[in-house]
């Protein structure tokens, strides 16, 4: 992506295998390699290509947590993957549970010492993971706790990967949905993103169903359009906040650079390519988007779309005077949409006695907050 000025600084470049102070490569992160790479890896050490298979499945299947493990690998090979590669593990450093709903919020420590945060949800339909795709954010929207300290770096596709395997071991219970809404904007990550994409839902893995993966964008368009050519079956959601350009650039920087009606348009294409219905993100904040006028200006501008309005009363951030309208008026705002024929739903607040609400998520525990 090019700069724009709204945004924080460029990200350090995400790829594992080099490291910015060295000239040696750093070793191979055998966790981010799909099932190709690692057969290429293995045979250039000289392995048969089957040990591929055994090794991809003790990694993303039974979610090993060291060399050891692997029983099938022999003694000679495993260490000279040790010497050679590493292997990702995140450590839950705090899990937080919520007293409201079966919500778990996990910090986990990433092998450099940053921190992040997942989320586990409980529904009906089976458990939902939501996961960072970044330490930190650089996308600044006004409302949400992840952009405030700016954008640390990229997560590489084995720590995404590991916020689902890890929370999975931790419940003892498969894993269906995984929605990539946490810190982090995806799109502003985008190869590690699909890479991460494909893993999730390949046949060796863990195989969680394309249609059951939900990416959230503040709408950045190329990758928009990328994204939909890939065909992945995925269900693309776009935080949306306001209906005109007007009130949108005030909330989220990224609409300087792309703006509403372009946005509206790239999420058209994305739907006439790919028929995946677009989910619509709005934050209902009191005094600033709530009043039924910006609920007609919404009604008009997604009239007639095959699409879905998630309305999410704004979760209180400490730094911001943001504040959720009362519930009548959030149920005003739904009736007027639903008078225009538009699916809408108010999003149940989940996990939020533990922060781990929409837009709460934040480096609490590097910037040493109490959360
Ligand atoms: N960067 C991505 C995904 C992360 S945020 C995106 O912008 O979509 C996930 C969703 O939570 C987004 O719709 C985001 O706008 C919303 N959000 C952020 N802060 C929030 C807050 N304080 N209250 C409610 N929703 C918030």
């Amino acid at each position: 992506m090019e700069r724009s000025a709204p945004m924080k600084k460029e990200p350090d470049q995400n790829q594992p295998n080099t490291h910015p102070l060295s000239k040696t490569p750093a070793p191979a992160d055998l966790k981010s390699m799909t099932l190709g790479q690692l057969r290429q890896f293995l045979s250039a050490m000289g392995e048969k290509p089957y040990r591929a298979e055994q090794i991809y499945e003790w990694l993303h299947v039974r979610h090993i947590t060291s060399f050891e493990q692997m029983t099938n690998i022999s003694k000679s090979l495993r260490s000279r993957l040790e010497d050679s590669a590493v292997l990702t593990v995140l450590r839950p450093l705090q899990i937080h549970n919520s007293r409201l709903d079966g919500t778990k919020k996990y910090l986990f420590a990433l092998p450099d010492g940053n921190v992040i945060e997942s989320v586990r949800m409980k529904y009906r339909h089976g458990n939902s993971v939501c996961i960072s795709s970044q330490v930190g954010c650089r996308m600044g929207c006004r409302f949400c706790a992840s952009a405030i300290d700016g954008l640390v770096r990229n997560l590489h596709v084995s720590e995404m990967l590991e916020q689902v395997y890890r929370v999975g071991q931790d419940i003892g219970e498969r894993i269906s949905h995984v929605v990539v809404m946490g810190m982090g904007e995806p799109l502003d990550n985008f190869e590690n993103l699909l890479r991460f994409l494909t893993m999730l839902s390949d046949d060796h893995g863990i195989r969680i169903g394309q249609r059951n993966i939900t990416v959230s964008t503040c709408g950045i368009i190329p990758r928009i359009r990328e994204l939909a050519d890939t065909r992945l079956s995925i269900t693309l959601a776009l935080s949306l906040h306001a209906a005109s350009q007007e009130a949108r650039r005030k909330l989220m920087p990224v609409a300087e650079k792309y703006p509403l009606q372009a946005v509206i348009e790239a999420c058209d294409d994305y739907f006439a390519k790919t028929g995946r219905r677009i989910t619509f993100e709005y934050s209902l904040i009191r005094g600033i988007n709530d009043a039924k006028a910006d609920a007609e200006r919404l009604s008009r501008l997604l009239k007639n779309k095959n699409c879905h309005v998630n309305l999410i009363p704004v979760n209180p951030v400490r730094e911001r005077p943001y504040e959720q309208p009362d519930r009548e008026a959030a149920l005003a705002f739904q009736n007027i949409l639903e008078k225009n024929k538009i699916n809408v739903t108010i999003r149940r607040e989940i996990g939020r006695d533990i922060n781990g609400a929409c837009g709460q998520l934040r480096k609490s525990y590097a910037a040493g907050h109490e959360m």
